[in-house]
């Protein structure tokens, strides 16, 4: 039989579900009170409650809609904090005690979360994280709580919380800080403070024909007496009695001339205070769950556990990271004596976080790099030979990668390089360059490209390369590079395979057709793979799997700030391009506002009678790709029918099929549209080099980084070339964003900027969304990252396995931490 409790909450739920019409209980929610009182005196609930739940019930009906939404929740907010209820689940024997016992909650470890994203590839490569348990109490359930039955566990579990170590990392939202204390005659209109008083009188008075209640009270401290009042809160009345001594936090505010605080938190002063008088921490809630509710539960665990919980950073790592301990970091970051202790609770626990990233990302770096590989020593001779075949001077920049890549190749230790250049900096020679070193000397290599209209590309301008302007001094005979995609007839198909398998073909270009299980090579040692953010980890491992420990580089014409690299490409060598072939024409931009539009149309009409070509971008309106289709698809129409007429206009969305993205690119490409109407799914990197104008509609839903990546597809052949962004409206503070796309051309400016306008988790997107449920610590803290990458990195240098003794908790951590799911890297 459902409990009094139980039922009542039902109740209760359903009043709020329906709208609060007061029809969950047939004739008013008020008629259930008297069974109700009867049952829950006989459950044993004690009077004081039983008589608040009373007086909200009895006034419910009288109350107008915003009134019933408020006492529901103080309703429920009451039942709630009644020990005990709630359900069976809770040990009614113990249900009182507060303190909590850690022996109490053996039996009720749970297992761990599965990772939401395995990482085959790195896991079995990080051999520093071994397996351990942890202590048995901090895996208990929360309804190992007083107070915390099936239901409210539910709603924390909304808020990631299950078991009670989820309750000590679970950080305020923010604090308010009552700290201050004033006496009555020195409070200022607008104070945020604390007074502590004695209610000198207190009258409860119906407002708006009965609708609303307000208990009104006069506060005196002997300095002076202060209004207060609390609305629908009826039986504050019982406690609030003259003489009562309490405090109060909140803002001083004003009513007819005379100061007052309205609906303050309260606490009586013989308490110790987790609502006023101090600092008060704030969190996120949900459904039913309370401020007041939360702060009790939170400060109840702490009490027990924070100075239990054993401290995992060893000694002299938080020496030299003048880090305070564990302990008085949890206590303090919930419930601060003063802002520098909580400023230094948040330094050490956000350390924390981006320590155990560092180690992570480190360790699988270390592991990876302790094995072997194949040594390819190149003469600096015979790489000038082949440069001097270059129709072009190497950029600093490329020479520099070059270098770079030479040294690792030659290291007898695996590579593991990302290389980052934008747009057009020219990464296809640096990785023609690094299979050349390789091939030379017989080894094969691989090279992999996100579509094949980007696959063909690359197979044309190496082979050009290698084989025409290399000439006698081309390591490659014709035949020695092939292109394999999922278009190639299966007859060549089996001939480019049996080539990589007997070793005949040297260079194979392609896309995922490359990674299936019929493609053998008889000695792979090198993996490129362009556009890396276009693959998953696993496809990178697959390809890597075909060789034994062969060098990689990954490459990427997203510009990502060092913050963020040094945290998501952790593992890797990072190589940035900084500079673009001489001679490059910016491409010019423009912000329009949307009443030019016109303007616009006719420049574009007037490329295309130059023989050029156009890209029209439509934003994502909505969310879901049928929206994006329809908005896609009728942009177009209207472009044929009411714009362009006499023109013919390409469509692309994200809805089709990889092969027809690519076959209309290809059309594209090849001039058989003049303007390409398209949704972002513009493909990276393709070389439309007779396309010089992109107008972007909507630009203001996108981040500084992403148009420039789509003004990345003009500018690309001799023609100046133009970008036009649109905004939706004419928005004074958005076109100031937009601005800085006018100002520079440089992709790590913009992307800078960008993570500084939208923060990490906007700025890396959903593709990487693990990295930013770090609860302190911010991506882009650099001064604390590259703190807890070098104290990482000295780590490691003096203990490789976390093997010490004195290092076994943090290395426990360590694996909770990666197995918990903090995300996927790169
Ligand atoms: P991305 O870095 O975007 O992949 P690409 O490798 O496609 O850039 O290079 C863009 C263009 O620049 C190509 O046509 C290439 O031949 C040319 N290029 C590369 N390096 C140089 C250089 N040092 N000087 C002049 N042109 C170059
Ligand atoms: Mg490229």
């Amino acid at each position: 039989m459902p409990s009094p409790v139980e039922k009542l909450l039902k109740f209760l739920s359903l009043e709020k579900d329906r709208g609060y019409d007061n029809r969950a209980v047939v004739g008013g929610l008020d008629k259930i009170l008297p069974v109700w009182k009867t049952e829950a005196e006989a459950t044993g609930i004690q009077p004081v409650e039983i008589e608040q739940i009373s007086s909200l019930l009895s006034a419910y009906p009288q109350a107008d809609a915003n009134g019933r939404a408020e006492m529901i929740k103080q309703l429920i907010e009451t039942i709630q904090a009644i020990p005990g209820q709630d359900s069976a689940a809770v040990n009614s024997g113990e249900s009182n005690s507060a303190e909590l016992n850690p022996g109490q909650y053996r039996e009720s470890a749970q297992p761990r979360r599965e990772r939401k994203d395995p990482r085959p590839a790195r896991q079995q490569n990080a051999g520093v994280i071994a397996s351990s348990e942890k202590p048995a109490g901090l895996d208990a359930k929360l309804t190992v709580l007083p107070g915390i039955g099936p239901k409210n566990a539910q709603f924390l579990s909304q808020l990631g919380l299950n078991t009670l170590e989820d309750l000590l990392f679970f950080f305020p939202r923010r604090y308010d800080d009552y700290s201050h204390l004033k006496t009555i005659n020195r409070l200022e209109y607008g104070d945020v403070l604390s007074v502590i008083g004695t209610i000198k009188s207190a009258s409860l008075r119906p407002l708006k024909n009965g609708k609303i209640s307000m208990l009104e009270a006069i506060v005196t401290d002997g300095t002076g007496a202060l209004r207060v009042t609390w609305f629908n809160q009826p039986w504050l009345e019982k406690t609030l009695r003259p003489g009562f001594q309490l405090v109060l936090s909140g803002k001083v505010e004003i009513y007819l001339g005379r100061l007052c605080m309205n609906n303050p938190d309260w606490e009586p002063i013989e308490q110790e205070h987790l609502h006023t008088n101090r600092i008060v921490p704030v969190y996120r809630l949900t459904g039913n769950i309370t401020q007041r509710m939360l702060r009790r539960l939170i400060k109840q665990t702490i009490s027990f556990w924070a100075t239990r919980v054993p401290d995992y950073l060893p000694e002299d790592i938080r020496h030299q990271g003048q880090l305070i301990g564990l302990s008085e970091a949890l206590n303090q970051a919930h419930f601060p004596d003063n802002e520098n202790r909580l400023r230094a609770a948040r330094e050490r626990l956000a350390f924390d976080e981006i320590f155990l990233i560092q180690l992570g990302v480190l360790g699988q770096k270390l592991a990876w790099q302790s094995n072997q590989a194949e040594r390819f020593d190149t003469p600096q001779e015979w790489l000038e030979q082949q440069f001097s075949h270059l129709p072009y001077e190497l950029t600093n920049a490329q020479k520099r990668v070059i270098d770079e890549i030479c040294a690792d190749l030659a290291s007898g230790r695996p590579m593991d390089r990302l290389l980052q250049g934008d747009v057009g900096s020219g990464k296809t020679l640096v990785a023609a360059m690094a299979t050349a070193m390789v091939n030379r000397s017989g080894a094969q290599a691989a090279f992999m490209a996100p579509t094949s209209i980007l696959a063909e590309q690359h197979f044309r301008s190496l082979s050009k390369l290698f084989l025409e302007d290399f000439g006698e001094d081309s390591v490659y005979q014709p035949g020695q590079i092939r292109l394999l995609v999922g278009d190639t007839p299966e007859a060549e198909k089996q001939e480019i395979r049996a080539g990589l398998n007997d070793g005949s073909i040297k260079l194979v270009i392609g896309t995922h057709a490359l990674l299936e299980d019929p493609v053998t090579f008889q000695h792979l040692q090198l993996a490129i793979i362009d556009e890396q953010h276009r693959f998953g980890v696993s496809q990178r491992a697959t390809l890597r799997a075909k060789g034994d420990n062969p060098h990689l580089l990954v490459m990427t014409a997203t510009p990502i700030p060092r913050s963020l690299a040094l945290t998501i490409y952790g593992d890797l060598d990072i190589s940035v391009m900084d500079e673009m072939p001489p001679g490059r024409q910016p491409v010019e931009t423009h912000i329009l506002r949307p009443v030019e539009r016109e303007r616009a149309f006719s420049f574009i009409q007037k490329q295309v009678e130059e023989g050029h070509q156009a890209f029209i971008i439509y934003p994502l309106v909505e969310e879901g790709e049928n929206e994006e289709v329809l908005a896609a698809v009728q942009q177009r129409d209207r472009l044929q029918n009411e714009i362009f007429p006499h023109l013919s206009i390409g469509l692309l969305h994200g809805k089709m099929k990889p092969d027809e993205k690519d076959q209309t690119m290809r059309d594209f490409r090849d001039g058989k549209y003049q303007i390409l109407a398209a949704t972002t799914v513009v493909e990276v990197g393709v070389d439309v080099p007779n396309a010089t104008v992109i107008m972007i509609e909507g630009a203001n839903r996108f981040g500084l980084a992403q148009l420039h990546q789509l003004r990345g597809r003009v500018g690309r052949g001799q023609a100046a070339s133009s970008c036009i962004l649109i905004p939706d409206k004419d928005d004074a503070v958005e076109n100031e964003r937009l601005k800085a796309m006018e100002e520079t051309n440089d992709g790590f400016v913009l992307a800078e900027r960008d993570l500084d306008q939208r923060g990490p988790g906007e700025f890396l997107g959903t593709r990487q969304a693990g990295f930013t449920d770090l609860r302190l610590a911010s991506l882009t803290n650099v001064r604390l990252i590259e703190k807890a990458r070098n104290l990482a990195q000295n780590l490691f240098a003096q203990d490789p396995q976390l093997s010490d003794p004195r290092n076994e908790a943090l290395k426990e951590r360590l694996q909770d931490f990666w197995h918990l799911g903090a995300g996927d890297l790169s």
